[in-house]
């Protein structure tokens, strides 16, 4: 058993049994063969053997040609660890003894030699771990050939453990049957994180070194509420997880009597709470929840989901999905926010230095404007047909923002050209996530039908903390009194100028802010699905005049712990077992 703590990033708890996904996606499960076939197993371990070890003698030969020998030396470690008898025992016996797969019985035996690597004081020997990692994706690579376990079609509910996930990689996972993840690195905000929250599951981040202590087939129990994975619990824990896991459906089950009941405090001031999604599959589930509307489409996904740029037709049939499931909700489609941590495969072939301050969202779209006018006369198009509003995102300067209306009037006007009808008083805002557009909020209002306030960026961009660096997790804070002041004066110029405002960034669905941006006056709050009943109900259990008090006070504060102190004691005051 082995207690790990990390960042929850999802609450809820799940029991599962875990697969591992590597870098390269390649899942080990736990699998055994009959008796009788494990000699075959054996068999095929070495075949598999010989294989590598002739791929990596010409890959030394090679090499030492082109670059000389002390860089094609690198190889002989490959080679002496593929030579290394006791080793090489270990995988038999695995397979003898345990009737193991060849597949995994390299696996389990790999692990346990790179974790014994990593804990050694030599930065030499230390650093080895990645060899060992690279050799047994050699062996498994020429093991399983071409038969990759699916994520798409699992057979069995799971939760997967991971190095990282990228953003493509979790929308793809099989929806049904990924019960939970956890992952080595990330944060709170990072966009694995995001989509967990949106699935309703339970994860966990930032946990070091998991998946080299996890193997497939090991009982896993993620504990997203605390931030806690246990793996391969004993009876006492197991108990204790699923008496609390009974709770929580429990707690769900009182929660979802709000669902129809307006987001209204006790002295009659209406707010509208919104989901954000990343496909427009989660819609229904989010109006089941009390969503009385989409406030951010994270149209992204749809590129990130896919192995090419969507077409028009791909974009157009999304939002005509989503507008259809809507029956007449609003729906505000953000243009493309890729780039940063959600990049596409050009961008993975050629990285940047500094992704999240480099050719992202709308500034790769004005980089790329066929790319750009293909999704803007999707949407028109698709206008006709319910309460569209379009959001551009990262907006930093007012020239950006003029950018994007000049490019959406061409469109405007080829679609005329072609007799191609679509709405033309469709609601324009911005996303406030960057210092610059939250200083600049009052100009920037003048020229914009609403803001979004982008709190994931606002936070990571104000603090210079990167938002999927869990080193650095601990400084993301979203009660920073800076960022409280940016957000304060977003909603100020957004009253002044009568355009509405709303907040999407994660901090919209945590029930601790709650009495604090309805107290500075939001009146849209878009968050994920399974957050809105909650935040509903501190919205139902209080007044206008409270909020506006505990607003005030915050807004007094010069520190974050006093603020995070002080809205935990106000926000108990009305919900007991909140926190
Ligand atoms: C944000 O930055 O707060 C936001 C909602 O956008 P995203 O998380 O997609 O960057
Ligand atoms: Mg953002």
């Amino acid at each position: 058993m082995e207690i790990k703590k990390g960042i929850g990033v999802s609450p809820g708890v799940v029991i599962s049994t875990a697969i591992v996904l590597d870098a390269e996606d390649l899942l080990i499960p736990k699998r055994n063969v009959e008796p009788e076939l494990a000699e075959n197993e054996v068999k095929r371990f070495h075949e598999a053997l010989a294989v590598s070890i002739a791929e990596l003698k010409k890959l030394r030969d090679d090499t030492t040609s082109k670059h000389g020998k002390e860089i094609g030396g690198i190889f002989d470690f490959h080679l002496g660890i593929l030579h290394d008898k006791s080793i090489l025992s270990q995988i038999d016996k695995e397979i003898r003894t345990k009737h193991a797969t060849a597949e995994y019985a390299v696996a389990q035996v790999c692990r346990k030699y790179a974790n014994t690597f990593a804990q050694m004081t030599d930065k030499y020997l230390s650093e080895r771990v990645k060899d060992i990692y690279d050799i047994e994706r050699r062996i498994l690579h020429t093991l399983i050939g071409q038969k990759r376990e699916d994520l798409l079609h699992l057979q069995r509910n799971v939760v997967v453990i991971a190095h990282d996930l990228l953003p493509s990689q979790t929308a793809a996972l099989d929806k049904v049957h990924v019960r939970g993840f956890a992952t080595d690195v990330g944060g709170r905000t990072s966009h694995t994180a995001i989509v967990a929250r949106a699935m309703g599951i339970p994860a966990v981040v930032g946990l070091g070194n998991l998946t080299s202590e996890v193997s497939g087939g090991d009982t896993v129990i993620i504990d997203g509420t605390n931030g806690v994975v246990i793996v391969n619990p004993d009876v006492d824990q197991l108990e204790e997880y699923r008496e609390f896991e009974r709770r929580n459906v429990a707690a769900e089950i009182q929660l979802s009597t709000l669902r129809d009941l307006p987001g209204e405090t006790t002295d009659g001031h209406h707010v509208l709470l919104q989901a954000n999604i990343e496909f427009p599959g989660e819609i229904d589930d989010a109006v089941a929840r009390g969503a009385q509307g989409i406030g951010l489409y994270r149209t992204e996904f749809l590129y990130l989901s896919s192995d090419h740029e969507p077409t028009e037709e791909e974009h157009y049939v999304a939002y005509v999905e989503a507008l259809r499931r809507l029956n007449g909700k609003p729906l505000v489609i953000r243009t493309l926010d890729l780039g940063a941590d959600k990049y596409t495969q050009a961008q993975m072939a050629s990285p940047e230095r500094n992704p999240f301050l480099g050719d992202r969202s709308i500034r790769m779209c004005l980089h790329d404007i066929p790319m750009f006018k293909k999704q803007l006369r999707a949407i028109l198009r698709a206008s006709l047909l319910g309460d569209v509003r379009i959001m551009f995102p990262m907006i930093c300067t007012l020239m950006e923002l003029r950018q994007a209306r000049m490019v959406l009037r061409d469109v405007e006007e080829e679609l005329e050209d072609e007799g191609v009808e679509y709405r033309s008083d469709i609601p324009i805002g911005m996303m406030v996530e960057v210092p610059s557009a939250a200083l600049m909020a009052n100009q920037f209002a003048k020229e914009v039908n609403f803001f979004s306030i982008g709190t994931n960026d606002l936070i990571q961009y104000t603090l210079a903390v990167d938002r999927t660096n869990e080193k650095v997790a601990g400084l993301f804070c979203p009660a920073h009194p800076a960022v409280l002041a940016l957000i304060r004066d977003v909603i100020r110029a957004g009253s002044r100028n009568n355009i509405s405002v709303s907040v999407c960034g994660e901090m919209a669905g945590d029930p601790l802010y709650t009495l604090l941006l309805l107290g500075l006056g939001l009146n849209t709050f878009s968050m994920n699905g399974p957050d809105i009943p909650e935040v509903k109900k501190i919205i139902r259990s209080t007044t206008m005049e409270h909020a506006r008090q505990v607003a005030r006070r915050v807004m007094s504060f010069d520190s974050e712990r006093q603020v995070m102190h002080f809205l935990r004691e106000e926000t108990r005051k009305i919900i007991p077992e909140a926190f």
